[in-house]
This record gives structure tokens, C-alpha cells and sequence, in this order.
């Protein structure tokens, strides 16, 4: 017997008895190999440990629920339209508010000019218009420091627009294949 055989008898010695005859041969390539008797000495540790421990029974119905558990996850996470009515529900907001914003900022003065000759919305008018210097204030300064964004990257290079496309296709495809990958299924 070599190592290798051992190592199977050994395993098949934690499964259960071994027959008289498989642990004769255990024994004797032991007494030859000082590793195997080693290992062999441990799993009979191991063994006799087990067997001094007090085995409890799981509940009834216990692993049907663990199970239930475990197959509920992945079903979760792995549910395309979760991720779909997430990231669509994001990308509704998302434009109806640059939808509207842009209407506001195209129309602004026609609107505020309309608003403060109305004298049902004077008061209003003088409660928003600090508000509304500073909003443009801001708006002015975001686009001034976008088109310095802009400026400086165009300035530097054009293969960096390749780059972006490259970047697009590649989130692109991922999509598409995350998109084309079966479920797992769990049983
Ligand atoms: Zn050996």
C-alpha cells in the first residue's frame, strides 16, 4: 500500500468502520510511513472525539427552511427586472427633472417677467428673487466651471473621446452578456 492508498482508507475510516481487512493494511502501511501514521493517528482523535460528542437532531422542517432561505437570495439578486425598474426608475426621475429644469431655464425670463408684472405674485416674486439670483449665480458658475472642464479636456487630447467611446461599447457589452446569462437555477 502507498500513501495514496492510505489517504483513501483513512477517508473512508471517518465515513465509517472500515472491514478487518482494509484496516490490517491501514495499520501496516502505518507502522512503515510515519506521515500516515501521523494522520492517522489524528483522524482517530478526530473520530473518538465525535463519538464522545452528543449528536442533536435539527428541528423538524429545519433545513427545508434553511434552504428556503438560501433560494430566496439569489432570486433576489439575480432578478433582472429588480435591477431594471431600479435603474429605470432612477433614469424617469432623472430626465423629467432635466426635462423640466430646461424648460424653466429656456422660458426664465419670459416667466419672470409674466410673474412680477402679476400683482397676485408680488410677494412671491420678492420671497424667490434673492433665491432665484442666487440659483442663477450658482447655475452660472457650475456652467462656467463645466466649460473649463470641457476647454481643458478637449485641450489635452482627442484620443481620450476614443477612449470614451471605448469605455461605452465595453459597458455596452457587459450589460448585454449580465443581461444574456441565464438565472442560476436552484433546484
Ligand atoms: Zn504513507
Amino acid at each position: 500500500m502507498d500513501c495514496h492508498k492510505a489517504g483513501e482508507y483513512m477517508m473512508k475510516f471517518m465515513d465509517g468502520p472500515l472491514s478487518a481487512r482494509e484496516a490490517a493494511e491501514l495499520e501496516r502501511h502505518a507502522g512503515t510511513c510515519a506521515t500516515c501514521a501521523e494522520d492517522f493517528a489524528a483522524y482517530r482523535g478526530i473520530m473518538a472525539d465525535f463519538s464522545e460528542t452528543e449528536l442533536i437532531c435539527a428541528p423538524e422542517g429545519f433545513e427545508e427552511a434553511v434552504m428556503g432561505k438560501i433560494r430566496a437570495l439569489p432570486a433576489i439578486a439575480r432578478s433582472p427586472e429588480f435591477f431594471d425598474g431600479v435603474v429605470y426608475g432612477i433614469w424617469g426621475v432623472f430626465s423629467v427633472l432635466i426635462g423640466l429644469g430646461l424648460i424653466l431655464v429656456l422660458n426664465r425670463d419670459a416667466i419672470l417677467a409674466d410673474m412680477s408684472q402679476n400683482a397676485a405674485y408680488a410677494n412671491f416674486m420678492a420671497l424667490i428673487s434673492p433665491v432665484y439670483a442666487y440659483v442663477s449665480d450658482l447655475a452660472g458658475n457650475i456652467a462656467a466651471g463645466w466649460r473649463a472642464f470641457a476647454n481643458g479636456v478637449y485641450a489635452y487630447a482627442e484620443p481620450i473621446k476614443y477612449a470614451v467611446v471605448a469605455i461605452f461599447v465595453i459597458l455596452a457589452a457587459v450589460q448585454f452578456f449580465a443581461r444574456k446569462r441565464e438565472p442560476v437555477k436552484t433546484r
